[in-house]
Parts: C-alpha cells; sequence; structure tokens
C-alpha cells in the first residue's frame, strides 16, 4: 500500500489537506483475494454503456475487510479530491 507523498497544501487554492479515503462496493472485501477493484477509471465524459461493461482501468486497492478503495487527500474549500492509484 502507498500513500500520496505530497505538500499538504491544496494545489488548487492552497488550503489545508485531509488525508483520506474513496470506497467503492464494500463488498469486495469477501472476494478480495480473487476479485479486482471495483474503482475505475474512465477517460471522457460518463456513460451508462461504459461503466455497465466496466470498460475502466481498475484503480486502487481491494482488501478483506476495506473493500475497493483509493488513498488520497481532500480539500474541503474548492472541493477536489486527489487520490493515489
Ligand atoms: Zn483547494
Amino acid at each position: 500500500m502507498t500513500s500520496i507523498d505530497i505538500e499538504n497544501k491544496c494545489p488548487f487554492c492552497g488550503s489545508s489537506l485531509e488525508p483520506g479515503y474513496v470506497v467503492g462496493d464494500v463488498a469486495d472485501s469477501l472476494r478480495a483475494a480473487t476479485y479486482r477493484s471495483t474503482l475505475q477509471w474512465f477517460n471522457g465524459d460518463p456513460g451508462w454503456s461504459k461503466s455497465f461493461l466496466q470498460l475502466g482501468e481498475p484503480v486502487g486497492e481491494t482488501a478483506v475487510k476495506k473493500g475497493s478503495y483509493a488513498l488520497g487527500k481532500r480539500c474541503v474549500q474548492c472541493r477536489k479530491i486527489i487520490l493515489d492509484y
């Protein structure tokens, strides 16, 4: 597992960043040994068919009792999240 190694200042507004994570399907923890992360990155605009067919690139980690997740830091001032995947 890795973590983001950046200053704790938002690159957009300079406010303090808080560490945390984005979590996907917690049920993934039950099949973590064989299943890839359900967090997926898609290029371009959101689309039902792309998401339904899960054509994205799996990102983040999947672990027992954690589910699919990606560590990151967020800025509550400008509502941006920087994820480590
Ligand atoms: Zn910010």
